[in-house]
Formats: structure tokens, sequence, C-alpha cells
């Protein structure tokens, strides 16, 4: 019997607590425990206490073997028994199961790490759970904020990204909302999310910064945004600062984007429609070249031939392909003379939207060389973020309250759980071998 219980109760795992009886209740396990405690001492008087009653209570804890788990805690009620005594009765309490609580400790603690770490919604994990989403909220709040809040979370940035994002989609009472990412390119993690897109909202950010965390930023990586680049000359002003490749080979294809729908208005007096030429190839004309299958290539030229009335499409398309042809140089002087037979190619033409194109190209000249200075920093990470961002946005169904959007996003990408990975069976060292 003895064996059976330490059995049971090492199933269990719960410190303080011992397994009594388990039951199936429609397909959910119904486990009873109580605490190993056999006596208890008044905490007003110190007089050891009598067992007055035992009350039930009914938590929620980790699933067992793939099914719901129902914990009922048969607590003792104690009386002290000294007249002079203000107490009278207490109940239990552990730490391992709060009062009041509907979940123990431990699963509030899952329940937070598959909102964080796993990126599954509140309500998602409360269901799983079988328990309100206040619950969970309350958990998540409790447990993350001070891993968010740790400042050990934002050392050692190198390289910071800086970059924007859709927070809330414009609606009748709204524009759309921004939010502005810092993120750790090198070390791949998002270290924070502000309100609003402008160089004040990250000026203020990088100046709450301790001096020797600024210091320690050689480079940000920036989309071709005045506001962050004003921002991060005066808060961080002696980080290069690169113009991320990213951006600039999307202003190139916005500008061939343009140029279709323009030649499209003209020549055929109407926006893009299903069988029109120019309209079929819309999106082969945003890919690199070298993704281009011969079927993919035929379909090109017999579009452009079919719609390209004076070739402004093709010249703008070929600017764009050389516009990321650029990164491809050596280093910083075939990069310079690629941008200068660039500008002449755009200059030559007669196609208002590369001459912008290169304008605006032209203004961002030093920070779109300084690629070449700083081994082709690139704010892909940052990119990658925000897909995860994206991903995380839908499974909390669009957030209202930025504070809670913060907080998960930064559970998900910028906060190291340290899960403990189960040891491997079927390994080269069973653990059972004599
Ligand atoms: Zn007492």
């Amino acid at each position: 019997m003895e064996n059976n219980v330490s059995a049971a109760t090492a199933m269990l795992g719960l410190d303080g607590f011992v397994l009594l009886a388990v039951s199936d209740y429609a397909g959910e396990l119904e486990q009873a425990i109580e605490t190993i405690a056999v006596e208890d001492f008044c905490r007003g008087c110190g007089v050891q206490a009598r067992l007055h009653n035992r009350r039930p209570t009914w938590v929620r804890d980790l699933p067992a073997g793939g099914r719901p788990v129902t914990l009922v805690w048969v607590k003792r009620v104690w009386r002290c028994m000294e007249p002079a005594c203000p107490v009278s009765t207490w109940s239990e309490s552990l730490t391992a199961i709060r009062p009041r609580a509907s979940l123990t400790e431990r699963a509030r603690a899952e329940a937070c790490r598959r909102v964080g770490e796993d990126g599954h919604s509140v309500a998602q994990v409360a269901s799983g759970f079988g328990v309100a989403w206040a619950t969970v909220m309350a958990a998540v709040v409790e447990y993350c904020t001070p891993r968010v809040d740790d400042p050990e979370r934002l050392a050692g940035v190198k390289v910071l990204g800086v970059d924007e994002t859709a927070f809330l989609a414009a609606n009748a009472k709204h524009h759309t909302q921004f939010v502005t990412g810092m993120v750790d390119v090198t070390g791949c993690r998002l270290l924070d999310v502000v309100q609003g897109r402008s160089g004040t909202v990250l000026s203020q950010w990088i100046d709450a910064q301790p001096q020797p965390w600024r210091e320690h930023v050689r480079v940000a990586a920036l989309d071709p945004f005045r506001g962050y680049a004003t921002a991060l000359r005066t808060s961080l002003p002696h980080a290069t600062r690169v113009l991320d490749a990213f951006h600039v080979t999307r202003l190139g294809f916005a500008a061939v984007d343009d140029v279709r729908r323009r030649v499209q208005q003209q020549s055929t007096g109407h926006r893009g429609r299903r069988d029109d030429p120019l309209f079929k190839i819309r999106r082969l004309l945003r890919r690199g070249h070298e993704n281009l299958t011969d079927t993919a290539w035929d379909r090109l030229s017999a579009g452009l031939q079919g719609g390209d009335v004076d070739s402004q499409i093709q010249l703008t398309w070929i600017a764009a392909q050389d516009l990321r042809l650029l990164y491809r140089a050596s280093g910083r002087d075939q990069g310079e003379q690629r941008l200068y037979r660039w500008m002449v190619h755009c200059a030559d033409s007669d196609i208002p939207e590369l001459h912008r194109l290169a304008r605006t190209i032209e203004a961002w000249r030093p920070e779109l060389l300084a690629y070449f200075d700083t081994n082709g920093v690139s704010n892909g990470p940052t990119e990658a973020m925000n897909l995860i961002i994206k991903k995380i946005k839908r499974t909390g169904h669009g957030f209202r309250n930025f504070d809670n959007y913060r907080l998960r996003l930064l559970l998900h990408c910028g906060v190291d759980w340290h899960t403990q990975q189960p040891t491997r069976i079927r390994g080269r060292l069973p653990r059972l071998a004599a």
C-alpha cells in the first residue's frame, strides 16, 4: 500500500500533496488530493490546532495522459482550541494552489507558456483548460510582465533594426494606426514596440535606454522613412545608418506597378481586368528575374508584347531588377559604379515614375551605400519578425488594446523561454540498460 501511494503521488508530481483517488468523469480525470500535513499550529497563539472539518475545492491542473484534469483538494480546516485566542478556524493553504484559484500554479505557468512561446490565443488556451478567458489573461499578465520588463532582455544589441507595422486597420472612427518596432537584428529578437510611426516615438524609446546600451549599438538598419533617419542621427549619432535592402528592392517593384497601372489606364481607358495582358502578368513583374521559369518568361514577354505599347514597363522592370543587383556588387566601389549607371538609366528614360524613384534613391545614397561598409546588414530579421507579428495578430483576432498586443508580441518574439526539452529515449545510452 505504501508503494502504491508513492507511485500515484509521483504521477501527481505536486509538491506537498498526495493522491488519494482517481476517477474518470465523462472522459476527464478527477483526482482527489490532500496535503501531507498532519498537524498545524495556530498563527495567533502557537497552540497546536485540532482538525475541525474537511472542505473540498476544485481546481484545473495540467492534462494527464491527454485528458483534462480536475483536482479535488480535500482541504483540512483547523481550529484553535485556546479559548482566549481571537483566531477560530482556518483552512490549509499552499503556494502550489492559491486561495480561490481555478488553476494550479503549474497550470497557470503552462498557460502562459502556451500563450507566449507557442503564440496561442488566450481564448484558445482558456478553453483548453476549461477556465475563463480572464483567468488565463490574469496569469499571463502576472507571470509574463516581469519577463518582459527585465532590463537584461535588451542587453547586448549591436545592430538595431527599426520598422513600422500596422496595428489597427482603418475604420470609420480612426485611420490605420501604426506601431514602430525595434529589433535586435543579429540576435533576431523583438526588443520593443511603441505606438505611432514617427521620429519622435523612436527617439523617445532610444533616449530612455541607458547610455552604455546606446553606445553599444554600432549599426542601425531602417526603412526609407525620414523620421526614423532623423531620430537615429540625433539619438544614436555614432551608429552607421543602413537603408534596408528589402525596402529598396520593394521601391523598385512599386515603381513597376505604378507604371503598369498608368500604361494600362492610358492604353485601355480602364483599370486592370482579368483578361488584360498586363493585368495577367502583374505578379510576374514583381519577381526577381532569376526566379522566372521558362514558362514564366514566355508569359512575361507575351504580356509585355500585348500591352507594353512604348516599352515603359520593360524599362522600369529592368531598373527594378538592376536595383536589386546593386546589392550583389563585390564591394563599395563596384556598388557606387553600378548605382551611377543605374541613375543614368533612369535619367535617360522619359518615365516620370523612374525619375521619382531615382530622386528617392539619390536622397538615401549614403544610407544605401553603407550596406557595403557594414558587411551587408539587412533588416531581414525585422521583416521576418513582421510576419510573426501578423500571425500573432491573427490569433488574437486583431488587438484593440495596445498593452495586450505589446505583451503578446514580446512574449513570442522577445523572450527566451528556456523550455526544458525532454530527455530522448531510444537514444544511444538507454537509461534502463544494466
Ligand atoms: Zn490560537
